[in-house]
């Protein structure tokens, strides 16, 4: 049977047939999480740069208000929970022992909302592995720490609750095992099928379902439409993204191998050609009677690039200083853009 990650059950109890892609880019968010979870482990912010500092502050602080006083018998971190075969099944970022309880912590350094541990599938399973694992405990305080959401949120289960626990996630293992029960929901956009995937086409795509912002007429009037539009959206351009690549795929691997695409033919189409020698081009252009004010005007310089060299240069944890100088002794070359009314997500 196909083993499944611990953070993907939720997904797959609301869809059997989500699977994450192979190829998935790392979010930066995903690595500061990773430097974040080491500096929490060794106490240690030497890996940290400065922009993870105020979440590792407040984690700390967050570990200092929930932990007894009194010394744990037993303090395992990063624990790495094994299936009888010795396969990887999870890790529990830490987990103490006082006498017959356990107080188990997950650090979560995300932006979005986490389920709550009373209903989260994740940590459910670590609760039934820690119960599996530890005879001798008889309840556990399981912890979810969100230090950038300054989130602390707690359940306490009971040995008692074990069979449960154990009856959902053997439910969520099945439907992965027997499949066919798809539903189109915001997870689609973690999931590598969601540019083919018929259940999230028809509800992505379907104007006569709740998304309307794919109704033919746009009509968004009410703050309800408007909000529902908003959720959809990162999904629907998901959905769009890997739809178009997986039809360019398989276009082109068809037309390859010579079968033949009704209306369309195959081609090459060249990259974009880039400026190697910039002296070469403003001469050549001086020749043909350009001005240099009409060739500044027609250079783009991405501020963002820019900093972005900045902070590539800077010491170690000191990107955002660098950053700040570089936007303050440059400012009198750069024309601040205009502000424009933005939609941001509630927290
Ligand atoms: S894209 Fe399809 S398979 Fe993937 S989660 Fe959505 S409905 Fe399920």
């Amino acid at each position: 049977m196909k083993r499944i990650r611990p953070s993907s059950l939720k997904n797959i109890e609301i869809c059997s047939d989500f699977e994450q892609p192979e190829d998935a880019e790392v979010h930066p968010l995903t690595e500061a999480g990773s430097r974040l979870h080491y500096a929490m482990e060794t106490m240690n912010d030497e890996k940290l740069l400065e922009e993870d500092l105020p979440a590792f502050e407040s984690g700390k602080q967050m570990l200092a208000e929930i932990l007894p006083k009194e010394e744990p018998d037993t303090l395992l971190l990063e624990y790495g929970f094994r299936y009888p075969d010795g396969a990887y099944a999870g890790t529990v970022d830490r987990i103490q022992f006082h006498g017959d309880r356990a107080i188990m912590i997950d650090y979560k350094f995300g932006w979005n909302p986490v389920d709550h541990p009373s209903g989260n599938a994740q940590f459910q399973d670590y609760t039934v592995k820690a119960f599996d694992e530890w005879l001798h405990i008889d309840e556990i305080d399981v912890y979810m720490l969100a230090p950038r959401l300054k989130v602390i949120q707690m359940h306490t289960y009971k040995r008692s609750d074990v069979p449960r626990l154990k009856a959902r996630i053997d439910m969520i293992h099945e439907r992965q095992r027997t499949g066919g029960l798809r539903q189109a929901t915001d997870n689609c956009r973690f999931c590598k099928h969601v540019g083919t995937c018929h259940e999230a086409y028809n509800t992505f795509s379907n104007p006569t379902n709740e998304l309307p912002v794919l109704n033919h007429d746009w009509s968004i009037d009410t703050a309800e439409e408007v909000s529902a539009a908003l959720k959809v959206l990162p999904v629907a351009t998901a959905w769009f993204d890997s739809f178009k690549k997986s039809v360019n795929c398989k276009a082109i691997k068809l037309m390859e191998i010579g079968v033949e695409v009704e209306g369309f033919r195959l081609g090459t189409r060249k990259g974009a050609s880039k400026v190697i020698d910039i002296d070469v081009v403003r001469d050549t252009l001086k020749d043909l009677g350009v001005s240099e004010e009409d060739f500044a005007a027609a250079l783009t310089v991405s501020v963002n690039d820019c900093v972005k060299l900045a902070r590539d240069v800077a010491p170690d944890r000191k990107k955002k200083v660098w950053e700040t100088q570089f936007r303050a002794d440059a400012a009198a070359g750069i024309e601040p853009g205009e502000s424009k009314a933005a939609v941001y997500k509630q927290k």
